[in-house]
């Protein structure tokens, strides 16, 4: 079987003391042991060291990003001006006369795989609908990276093609209507998607990658409403948001759920 994951991605939020208390809550609940569930939790970049320090070591780490190659000359970087990468400029000139969408073509993130490798993250989330949206990432784009992170040995939770082995990946479909909503899918809808997407594994990978790959859903998932999804047959797991930062009732509950 397919083990259960629960991810907790924190996006952009959080002071030190906001995510010490937090990782205070996970380290003290009660969860299934990690055979059963895998627990996830990803902290914005400049908190996974003091993460990693802290937190039980049952529970793992994702980033939230990381860079397409190798790093280099890019003094004070975490965030790099990328217009001299090909397949952005591509973008960049059809999408001029949009100012907001140039802006954020010029700022892309430098968090090095091999970086998190290092620091002994195990995990990174790649193609999020939020780099997506905001900062145009490509399927290409999203494609190449999660290649060369798991070039580099990264695990990665992604929703991406060109992937030739699929050991270390958990696929997330998270409807975009659903995030940060409160409008939660419902067991069916997720159901139906995530049959159709482990099918599209079965015919265009193979039998066993789409019998062994974690499908995971993420959009307002909470304590209320975890149950019933992790129910249906093809739901893996969860990428929580909004209730996996929210004191830690919530959390826990889904943890255990
Ligand atoms: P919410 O749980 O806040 O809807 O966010 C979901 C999400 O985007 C997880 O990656």
């Amino acid at each position: 079987g397919r083990k259960f994951l629960v991810g907790g991605n924190w996006k952009c939020n959080g002071t030190t003391e906001e995510v010490k208390k937090i990782v205070t809550t996970l380290n003290e609940a009660e969860v299934p042991p990690e055979d059963v569930v895998e627990v996830v939790v990803s902290p914005p970049f400049v908190f996974l060291t003091l993460v990693k320090s802290l937190l039980r070591s049952d529970f793992h780490i994702a980033a939230q990003n990381c860079w397409v190659r190798k790093g280099g000359a890019f003094t004070g970087e975490v965030r790099l001006n990328i217009v001299n990468q090909t397949y952005i400029a591509v973008e960049f000139w059809s999408k001029l006369r949009e100012f907001h969408i140039v802006m954020a073509l010029l700022v892309m993130t430098l968090i090095l795989a091999e970086m998190l490798v290092n620091l002994g993250i195990p995990y990174v989330i790649l193609g999020h609908s939020e780099r997506r949206l905001l900062l145009r990432e490509s399927n290409d784009f999203v494609g190449d990276k999660v290649a060369y992170a798991l070039s580099q040995g990264l695990k990665v939770i992604a929703c991406v093609d060109r992937i030739s082995d699929w050991t270390n990946v958990v696929v997330a479909y998270e409807p975009v209507w659903a995030i940060g909503t409160g409008k939660v899918a419902t067991p069916t809808q997720a159901q139906e998607v995530h049959s159709v997407l482990r099918k599209w594994l079965h015919a265009n990978v193979s039998a066993e990658v789409a019998a062994s790959t974690r499908i995971i859903y993420g959009g307002s998932v909470n304590g209320a409403n975890c149950r019933e999804l992790a129910a249906q047959p093809d739901v893996d797991g969860f990428l929580v948001g909004g209730a996996s930062l929210k004191g830690c009732h919530k959390t826990t509950k889904v943890f255990q759920a």
